[in-house]
């Protein structure tokens, strides 16, 4: 089914992981060389969200993208995130500083953002949903949606109580596809049930499925062993995500030209998963499944505007316990000692368990404990 057909191909520019600078700005040249060629090859959809980069993200998309082209040659994804507004009086405020941060008059498409049975009651409460029907009506949102961060059964009810919604944004990807926390495939179904389009976001899990462990990455090479074109460890996750029916789109967060490059080589022209792939994929999935890792897609909610207190880089510290848990160097230590407890940054043992990390975690992760673990590895006492 053609559900947009302003959307000219299946994938999308991620914007909340755009190449930074040293001085932590974004690398605007070459963000515009990424877009240049994102648009040479066909591909027209662009995501952003306020939070994303600290607001730096809208700010760039402005100076790499909508002063540099014409308004119809793109499509641009906005959101309303829960910590931007406190009553249906906000709301339209906060549109239009969204509108000229991106330096246009209307957005393609707008969404509810990450929304769970906690968010959602505030978002009724504040009539937020009805306000984005009206400013649809008013010209400024094409497309009024939402990203979903919770149980099947929330967005059923959500589906339920706003049928007018027009897309769904889920994470889907194979690692979590049946995963009891993120429900990807059961939320999938919702939405084939309300009939609703599906975009997904984290096909590659914030770089999960990028770098495989060893066993993981030997079941791909094996699958490549007589192939003539190499393919990438991201194309297979990309592609599982882009396969079922209702999917209209598949964002990656891409950071560099390079990754670029890699992901349109395969999305230009898009091929299924073959049976052999198909099959290939579950078998890594099960290596996942074995190795005890944090799903932590890096999406940073937990450390943005001073959420923890103790200055704790949580996303770094659970991916390099994940990297020792696959790789056990002492690399993994040397990090840990010398950059992520370093310049003011806070150990895991410093946490004071508070819980504000906790209540901002799409994926539901039991924070405090899990830096309980991170202590355990790495704060061995010396002898
Ligand atoms: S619970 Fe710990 S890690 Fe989470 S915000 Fe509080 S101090 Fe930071
Ligand atoms: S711990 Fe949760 S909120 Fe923090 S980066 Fe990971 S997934 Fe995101």
């Amino acid at each position: 089914m053609n559900w947009f057909p302003e959307i000219k191909k299946n994938f999308g520019f991620g914007c909340m992981r755009l190449p930074m600078l040293e001085n932590n700005q974004v690398d605007l040249k070459q963000c515009e060389k990424m877009i240049d060629l994102f648009l040479a090859e066909g591909f027209n959809y662009v995501d952003t969200a306020h939070g994303y980069i600290d607001g730096k993200s809208e700010l760039a998309i402005r100076e790499f993208l909508t002063k540099r082209y014409p308004r119809e040659t793109y499509l641009l994804t906005d959101k309303l995130t829960d910590s931007y507004f406190k009553s249906q009086e906000d709301i339209r405020p906060f549109f239009e500083s969204q509108l000229a941060a991106c330096g246009v008059e209307y957005f393609d498409f707008y969404l509810l953002h990450a929304q769970n049975a906690v968010n959602y009651q505030k978002f009724r409460k504040c009539r937020a949903y009805e306000t984005c029907f009206e400013l649809k009506r008013e010209g400024k949102i094409r497309h009024v949606g939402l990203s979903f961060h919770d149980k099947a059964k929330v967005l059923d009810q959500i589906l339920t109580d706003y049928p007018q919604i027009e897309v769904i944004q889920i994470q889907y990807n194979y690692a979590d596809y049946e995963d009891t926390t993120v429900e990807s495939k059961k939320v999938y179904e919702v939405c084939v049930k309300h009939k609703k389009p599906v975009i997904v976001m984290e096909p590659v899990k914030g770089g999960t499925l990028v770098n495989l462990p060893e066993q993981a990455q030997k079941i791909f090479n094996e699958l490549q062993k007589n192939a003539s074109v190499k393919l990438s460890n991201a194309s297979y996750a990309i592609r599982f995500a882009a396969d079922p029916e209702n999917m209209v789109m598949v964002l990656s967060g891409m950071s560099s030209l390079e990754q670029m490059r890699d992901n349109l080589s395969y999305m230009k022209e898009y091929q299924h998963l073959t049976k052999e792939e198909t099959e290939a994929i579950k078998r890594v999935r099960r290596v996942f499944l074995h190795q005890n890792l944090i799903p932590c897609t890096s999406c940073h909610y937990c450390v943005e505007e001073n959420h923890c207190p103790a200055n704790i880089l949580i996303p770094d510290m659970f991916s390099t316990l994940n990297a020792k848990r696959q790789f056990d160097s002492w690399n993994q230590d040397f990090y840990y000692q010398t950059v992520l407890t370093a310049r003011g940054n806070g150990a895991a043992s410093d946490c004071i368990k508070c819980g504000k990390c906790e209540k901002v975690c799409p994926q539901h992760l039991p924070i405090r404990n899990l830096l309980v673990d991170v202590a355990k590895t790495f704060e061995r006492k010396k002898d």
